[in-house]
């Protein structure tokens, strides 16, 4: 390694030259950084030689990164020839005065209920220069997680496993699991940030001694990095079968400084309800998810001087979006639960389509289409939608148009190619069509005709009383004219 001046110019390029994209020596490289954060709150020149106070830990931490060279990391999260059945991802967040960070461990078992654990990916910032209180910090290290595990979902191919977050801090879980009460913005920011890709269900307390991430917001040396918990992670990682036991209650106190006094009764699933009622007065699809992206759109620019409700097709997206989600917890809550809560089966009436949660919280049909990469996500996991609901209908209602009136058939295949999964889709889409105002017009002027033949066969006298007799008859005298 090449020898930098005690400079704040050197340490600066002797901290970026570690190279570790995941995260994995952490621990380490944090303490480089808090001692650059140290000379730079000094006020420092580039230049100018080091303090005689920071000197000893520069020195200190610059002997100890030769011994990274003996730390070997398998390349290979599974043990060779195990062959896993379940696997799980758990991610562990902690803050300290100096700093705050995560890390995330992939979690296997097999046929024999044997356990693997392994270090997959972390982060670990210092903690920025203005003050900022613990719990604050203990939020931001919570986003930080949910940030790496959807980073993990999109680029491991292990879709269907299930998520945990781990955080010794209650008052983070009271936050995140809070329904009744209002934050300020910093927290409500963040919270909102943690509910957006992960449900309540998924967070769990850990004590402070047992959590990896703590290594992380505080830091280690070369020594301590290798005899650590770090790469294999936690004791009970290890223990076989379920880990996570989600009885626990954790409440935010009236008198949290973070509590909103103003209004404290606002509650979310209401206002979801209440979106979904008003969506419920439309009677056109399109309408009502231009309608719904308008609104989104509103209030995120209403604070701006000119707001605006032009929608574009992401905005139409995010609303469609918005939209299943909230007719998806309306009718299949108690599968979303479950499936949020026991790692990946689901065991309700949904059970044979194999439904998990995507990572923008909609429910999707899973199966074996899986790795055809060639299909569209909407086509290989459609988006799962109950028999009645007004919007079903709806979406029913807009690819039976599209389709020009077409039968059963045509309008089934829009629907699903759309990326739709009805439960059950045959009967749901007869029943719109025999009562669509069209068809039925269509359909009337057949009828028309027949009763016209029928009163023309009674004119000659041939005794026929049915519909069926009386096309008959029809297409006969038809004949007989040709
Ligand atoms: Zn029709």
């Amino acid at each position: 390694m090449k020898d930098t001046p005690l400079t704040r110019r050197g340490i600066l390029s002797t901290v970026a030259s570690i190279f570790d994209p995941l995260g994995l020596l952490a621990p380490f490289t944090l303490k480089g950084k808090q001692i650059l954060q140290e000379v730079c709150k000094e006020g420092t020149d580039w230049d100018e030689k080091l303090s005689e106070e920071l000197r000893p830990k520069w020195e200190k931490w610059r002997l100890d990164l030769p011994k990274l060279a003996t730390i070997t990391i398998n390349r290979c999260f599974k043990p060779k020839d195990f062959q896993q059945r379940k696997v799980e991802f758990h991610h562990f967040s902690d803050a300290s005065n100096s700093g705050y960070g995560q890390c995330s461990y992939i979690r296997l078992e097999n046929d024999f209920s044997e356990i693997h654990c392994a270090l997959i990916m972390a982060k670990a910032r210092v903690a920025p220069k203005k003050v900022v209180s613990i719990p604050r910090l203990e939020l931001q290290a919570a986003v930080l997680s949910t940030k790496v595990s959807t980073i993990l979902y999109q680029e491991l191919e292990y879709k269907n496993s299930a998520h945990y977050f781990w955080t010794d801090s209650k008052v983070v879980l009271g936050y995140v699991r809070n329904e009744a009460r209002r934050f300020h913005v910093y927290v409500a920011n963040r919270v909102q940030r943690i509910r957006d890709t992960t449900n309540p269900e998924q967070w769990n307390y850990i004590s402070t001694n047992e959590n990896p991430a703590d290594h992380a917001s505080r830091g280690l040396g070369a020594k301590d990095l290798q005899t650590s918990n770090w790469f294999q992670g936690p004791k009970l990682l290890w223990k076989c079968g379920n880990i996570v036991e989600n009885n626990q209650k954790f409440d935010v106190s009236s008198n949290d400084p973070e509590v909103n006094q103003a209004s404290v009764l606002a509650i979310n699933s209401t206002e979801e309800n209440c979106l979904l009622n008003r969506v419920e007065r439309f009677s056109d699809y399109k309408r009502a998810v231009t309608g719904v992206a308008a609104l989104k759109k509103f209030i995120k620019t209403r604070k701006t001087k000119n707001h605006y409700t032009i929608t574009s097709v992401e905005d139409r997206i995010e609303a469609e979006k918005t939209i299943i989600k909230m007719v998806q917890h309306k009718f299949f809550k108690k599968d979303i639960d479950q499936l949020y809560k026991q790692s990946s089966k689901c065991t309700g009436n949904l059970a044979k389509l194999d439904p998990y949660i995507d990572v923008d919280g909609l429910l999707r049909v899973g199966g074996r289409l899986k790795r055809a990469t060639s299909l569209d996500m909407g086509v290989k996991h459609p988006a799962i939608l109950p028999k009645r609901s007004h919007v079903t209908h709806l979406i029913i209602k807009h690819y039976h148009e599209k389709t020009a009136h077409q039968g059963r058939g045509f309008t089934t295949n829009a629907v699903r190619s759309n990326g739709f999964w009805i439960v059950g889709i045959s009967s749901a889409v007869s029943s719109h069509i025999y009562k669509c105002v069209q068809c039925r017009k269509l359909r009337g002027r057949g009828k028309k005709r027949i009763k016209k033949v029928w009163i023309v066969i009674h004119m000659y006298g041939i005794k026929s009383h049915s519909y069926r007799d009386a096309r008959r008859h029809d297409n006969r005298r038809l004949y007989q004219r040709s």
